[in-house]
């Protein structure tokens, strides 16, 4: 036992190294989102069997469900090599140019947070993932001239927060889209019993579903929650997790049965007592708790709106009953929910 504690406290002491070290390898290797994966399976397959790459594909939903891991499947199973960029650290076409360029034939490109990239790029993309070429302009004013350049056949996957803010001709290029969904409880509980046993965190099936509980429906913080449940039982309890010390970390971490977290109440708690249950407009909302606008739309909304604590409305957020419940207050009467207690005079 004090072996493998000793083995787990250095496999999960990396931060930085986590998600690679559990990032899965091969599509059965992944859990849950079944139908992308069977769809996926299918395309692979057809491709493989034609000899051709994939078809270009999107991946859209909250960070930390699986996008970047399946880019990286993606390539295992079609044998190709992976090159990983972002849409911000595309700064000039000529870098976007430079990346096509060195593509080698069935490479798959990676692009993260492509809702982010400049539109004057992305016009470069649209010939490339059409026609594989791109074309470049050379020299300035009247003796510019337009040199076409052929690229090799490539997959672009692209992942995205926000699908909605990519524009139509970049989303129309794409032949495959998937949107990931939040995990389930017992998916979530497999995901942390499969990265207990590879970082040699000792954990019970009660302990893995308190954790499953509380993570929000996102593998990420699953992952993260597992190793802070594994400090707790590492210096207070005897090493293992069971649901006991989950329990008592998830206590200690703030974190309550819905895996709700300090800045899902702070949201709710500014909703609800200085904008009296809302409707609040965001940038008002993430100035009150202190959040960029983008966290807040990118991580801490879908989680709420999911949970049914929040809506939105054209004039911005507002609480739901059951955010008022969940907060412990007694729910606010609004013109549209008369009390019936009036309503009978009484
Ligand atoms: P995204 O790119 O959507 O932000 P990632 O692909 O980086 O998310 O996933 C974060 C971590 O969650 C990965 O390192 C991996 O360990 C884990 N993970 C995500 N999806 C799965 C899954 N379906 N099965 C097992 N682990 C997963």
């Amino acid at each position: 036992m004090h072996e493998q504690r000793l083995v787990s406290a250095q496999a999960i002491g990396d931060e930085d190294n986590i998600d690679i070290v559990l990032r899965p390898i091969r599509l059965s290797d992944y859990i849950g989102q079944e139908k992308v994966k069977s769809n996926l399976a299918v395309f692979i397959a057809a491709a493989r069997a034609r000899k051709q790459s994939l078809d270009h594909v999107l991946l859209s939903g909250p960070p930390g469900l699986g996008k970047t891991t399946l880019a990286t499947i993606i390539a295992q199973e079609m044998g190709s090599a992976i090159r990983r960029t972002s849409g911000p650290a595309i700064e000039r076409p000529g870098d976007l140019a430079a990346i096509l360029t060195n593509l080698e034939p069935g490479d798959i490109l990676f692009i993260d947070e492509i809702h982010r990239m400049n539109r004057s790029i992305e016009e470069i993309m649209y010939p490339a993932m059409e026609d594989f070429c791109i074309d470049i302009v050379i020299g300035k004013g009247p003796a510019a001239r337009t040199l076409q350049i052929d690229l090799p056949p490539f997959t672009l996957v692209g992942a995205t927060t926000r699908p909605g803010l990519l524009s139509s001709p970049l989303r129309d290029r794409f032949g495959i889209t998937f949107r990931l969904d939040f995990y389930g409880e017992l998916e979530l509980a497999q995901i942390i019993t499969r990265a207990a046993s590879i970082l040699k965190i000792p954990i019970d099936s009660a302990g893995a579903a308190e954790i499953a509980r509380c993570s929000r429906g996102t593998p990420r913080v699953a992952n993260r929650l597992l190793k802070r449940v594994a400090d707790f039982a590492l210096v207070k309890g005897n090493g293992c997790i069971d649901r006991e010390s989950a329990l008592q970390s998830l206590e200690m971490l703030e974190i309550d049965d819905h895996g709700l977290d300090m800045v899902d109440r702070m949201i709710l708690d500014a909703i609800i007592t200085k904008f009296s249950g809302g409707p609040v407009g965001l940038e008002t909302l993430a100035a009150s708790v202190s959040e960029e606008t983008d966290t807040l739309t990118d991580v801490y909304e879908p989680y709420l709106l999911k949970l049914g604590l929040i809506n939105k409305t054209p004039r911005g957020r507002v609480a739901t009953e059951r955010a008022y419940r969940v907060m412990g207050l007694a729910p606010r009467r609004t013109m549209a929910e008369p009390s019936l207690f009036e309503e009978d005079g009484q």
